[in-house]
């Protein structure tokens, strides 16, 4: 894409479009997100909107126009992140980043999966991997692996136990646990509300 065609773009973001939503966008750097023109070429590539319900076009619409159920729905979480919609969007918007963004944005109001969120903090964050592949229950895929005649997984805080500490200090440091207890939190919140219009009903 020529230098002009992408000044053209950047300029043209539709200003007018302004959910609370897209002002995170917009906050994060990516305002250029205002200048979908709701073509459909995201979703038409999908592999994941090929199996699933999953509509790229749809979910970038419904967080621009301020469609705040976009946040809980378990759609957002199909996108494999392959970045086929990134390389083909005439506009040139980073299709991809905008829905790890809009992830992103869920989790930080408390819609998070409760896999993600069992995997995040008992297992990412006790063991250091988000595929705790070198332990005892994975030593089949190790074996795996050396029929294949590879060479062993490199050294992990599995061989250096020790180093589980400092990849702690780095997450709190991030602000990952304190965004997981949030999550949690909200979380909570929600469900015992849900749980009180249940009895009300
Ligand atoms: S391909 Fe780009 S412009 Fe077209 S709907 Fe998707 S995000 Fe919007
Ligand atoms: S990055 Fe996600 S939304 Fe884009 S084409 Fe791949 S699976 Fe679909």
């Amino acid at each position: 894409m020529s230098d002009n065609v992408e000044k053209y773009i950047k300029r043209n973001v539709n200003k007018g479009i302004n959910s609370r939503i897209a002002q995170k966008f917009v906050d994060a750097g990516l305002e250029v997100m205002r200048s979908c023109i709701n073509c459909g070429t995201c979703t038409g590539g999908c592999p994941s909107g090929r199996r699933t319900a999953y509509r790229t076009r749809s979910a970038i619409r419904r967080a621009l126009t301020g469609d705040e159920s976009v946040l809980s729905d378990i759609d957002i979480w199909l996108c494999s992140t392959c970045y086929y919609c990134y390389e083909r969007c005439p506009r040139n918007i980073p299709v991809t980043d905008m829905i790890i963004k809009l992830r992103n944005i869920a989790v930080e109001e408390g819609y998070i999966l409760d896999p993600h969120f069992s995997l995040a903090n008992d297992i990412f964050y006790v063991t250091g991997h988000g595929v705790p592949a070198n332990g005892e229950a994975n030593k089949k895929w190790q074996d795996l692996r050396e029929s294949y005649g590879l060479p062993p997984l490199p050294p992990t805080v599995h061989t250096h136990p020790e180093a589980v500490k400092e990849v702690q200090e780095l997450l709190k440091s991030v602000g990952f646990t304190e965004l997981m207890e949030n999550a949690a939190k909200l979380k909570g919140e929600r469900a015992k509300k849900e749980e009180k219009k249940e009895e009300v009903k």
